[in-house]
């Protein structure tokens, strides 16, 4: 692939046997959320910075990921108050939908997106076409460039995980990025996942009008989160007509006509189901296919992407990586923290670390939301350490009971020493904007004490959080006992 350098930045190559080769202070290999940050940072720190991107150009939140799923699921929200209005006195009738209408709003709204981005892009001297590495300083862009730096950052992001159910690819499915350029809503629609892209896809379809079921491996949605979160969920979706198939071994997929079955095997018995369509969203892995990593000294697993220490670095200390192809938290707010802090590293040659406590932090855009931040109770569990637990349901919280979205509840850990809060779950309306006030008061290591002493408006949402504070700070000063309680 021939690469096209961007017109603006462009220096004087020196041209070696037909090949252009430039050099720069550093150079980001992929241009999305965590190579930008990088670029950007790198750039305001006074180096020449190159960036290298084989398009399109916007990377995976813009272009395939968070924003075009969040536009399309503010369609389907909308679509199930539409059906909960008469609870509210509003009569309205079963709602239809304009797949079109949705599509292209959602095309027009990346579109603003991505032109903004790519003009972005566009302002460094930009390399478009696969990048390859020739050794640990030496950057090969399409046939006819070589970038020579001392110093790289790697952000290439991930790619669909290859399909591992026999059948499937011969009888044909749809996987995220297609999920999201339907052109229509089909009939009925099998998920394979449970993790939030099939949760949050899943329930948009059904919203639609999809007869949608999910097959899952583990008993409840998202099996990573405490399964006081992931079993309440799932017993949301069931209770608006998503049947959630649990603990189902996946055996093969056939077709028959235009219906594909999916074959599987779910407490010892052989089951079969059928469908118009199957979603299959069983996760992405890093994308380091064809880089040429081993010439460069980084080493990288195809599963678990390229090792990074601490400050970024990866097995070659002058080469970084960040964002998703390091195979952890594949979320944008940690892309974007890690390229900011890797080009602090390559730029200033210095030893920042990257700190996860508050950073994994993340939130599922499914109705009701998950957002947790800090431990979970397995995490906590696991690592030994003593903590206690207080929750609140949305549905005993006037704000919820008066705005008609009462599903879920608040859940808060502290440390029983002093208090401290260790984490917090919301699964409910908002979750993902209530999570902040959380985040803040972990930022500044805030206790229960701390916490029940800052003021809460009402009525609003966020003064649920101050049930579990209340109650924690009790606990902890020994007024009460504990509900619950690790260590
Ligand atoms: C459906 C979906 C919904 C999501 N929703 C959310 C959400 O709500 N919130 C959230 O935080 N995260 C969400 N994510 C995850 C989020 O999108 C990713 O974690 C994030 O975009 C990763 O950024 P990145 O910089 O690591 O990689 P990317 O943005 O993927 O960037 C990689 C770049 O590298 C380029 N590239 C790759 N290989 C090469 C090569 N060999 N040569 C040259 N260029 C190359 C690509 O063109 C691309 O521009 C979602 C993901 C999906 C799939």
């Amino acid at each position: 692939m021939a690469s096209k350098a961007s017109r603006h930045y462009r220096s004087c190559p020196r041209v070696v046997k037909g090949v252009k080769r430039f050099t720069y202070d550093l150079i980001v290999v992929g241009a999305g959320s965590g190579g930008y940050a990088a670029a950007r940072t790198a750039r305001e720190l006074g180096a020449r910075v190159a960036v290298v991107d084989h398009g399109p150009l916007g990377g995976l939140c813009i272009l395939r990921g968070c924003m075009p799923s969040k536009t399309l699921l503010a369609s389907s929200d909308l679509a199930h108050d539409v059906r909960e209005a008469g609870e509210l006195g509003i009569r309205l009738g079963p709602p239809s939908f304009d797949v079109t209408h949705i599509k292209s709003r959602k095309n027009r709204i990346i579109g603003g997106f991505a032109d903004d981005r790519a003009e972005q892009i566009r302002s460094f001297p930009l390399y478009e076409g696969l990048a390859q590495f020739q050794s640990p300083t030496e950057l090969q862009v399409g046939d006819d460039v070589l970038l020579e730096s001392h110093r790289f950052i790697i952000a290439t992001g991930s790619v669909i995980a290859p399909p591992v159910v026999p059948g499937l690819p011969e009888a044909g499915y749809i996987d995220s990025d297609q999920a999201l350029e339907i052109e229509r809503v089909p009939r009925s629609l099998i998920v394979l996942g449970g993790g939030y892209v099939a949760s949050e896809l899943g329930q948009f379809f059904a919203r639609l009008g999809a007869q949608t079921t999910f097959l899952i491996r583990g008993r409840q949605l998202l099996t990573g989160e405490d399964s006081d979160v992931g079993d309440a969920l799932t017993g949301y979706f069931r209770a608006e007509g998503i049947p959630i198939e649990t603990g189902a071994q996946l055996q093969r997929v056939t077709g028959e006509g235009d219906r594909k079955i999916v074959h599987y095997v779910q407490t010892g018995q052989s089951k079969e189901i059928a469908a118009d369509e199957i979603l299959y969203a069983l996760g992405r892995i890093p994308n380091i296919a064809g880089l040429g990593l081993e010439r460069a000294g980084v080493q990288a697993h195809p599963m678990t992407g390229i090792q990074v220490g601490i400050d970024l670095r990866t097995s070659n200390p002058n080469i970084f990586a960040v964002g998703d192809v390091t195979g952890r938290y594949p979320l944008v707010h940690v892309a974007i923290y890690q390229g900011e802090i890797a080009a602090r590293n390559a730029v200033r040659t210095e030893y920042e670390r990257a700190d996860y406590r508050l950073t994994k932090a993340r939130t599922i855009f499914t109705d009701p939301q998950v957002a947790i931040v800090g431990d979970t109770e397995k995490e906590l569990e696991r690592s030994g350490t003593p903590y206690r637990v207080a929750s609140y349901p949305f549905n005993d919280h006037g704000k919820a009971i008066s705005i008609n979205k009462t599903k879920g509840f608040v859940k808060m850990m502290a440390a029983p020493a002093d208090g401290r809060i260790l984490g917090a779950a919301v699964l409910g309306p908002e979750g993902s904007d209530l999570i902040h006030e959380m985040i803040v008061a972990m930022h500044f290591n805030a206790t229960v004490f701390d916490f029940v002493k800052i003021p809460h408006l009402h009525p609003t949402l966020a003064e649920i959080w101050t049930y579990p504070a209340e109650e924690l700070a009790a606990i902890v000063s020994g007024a009460r006992e504990p509900i619950s309680a690790a260590g």
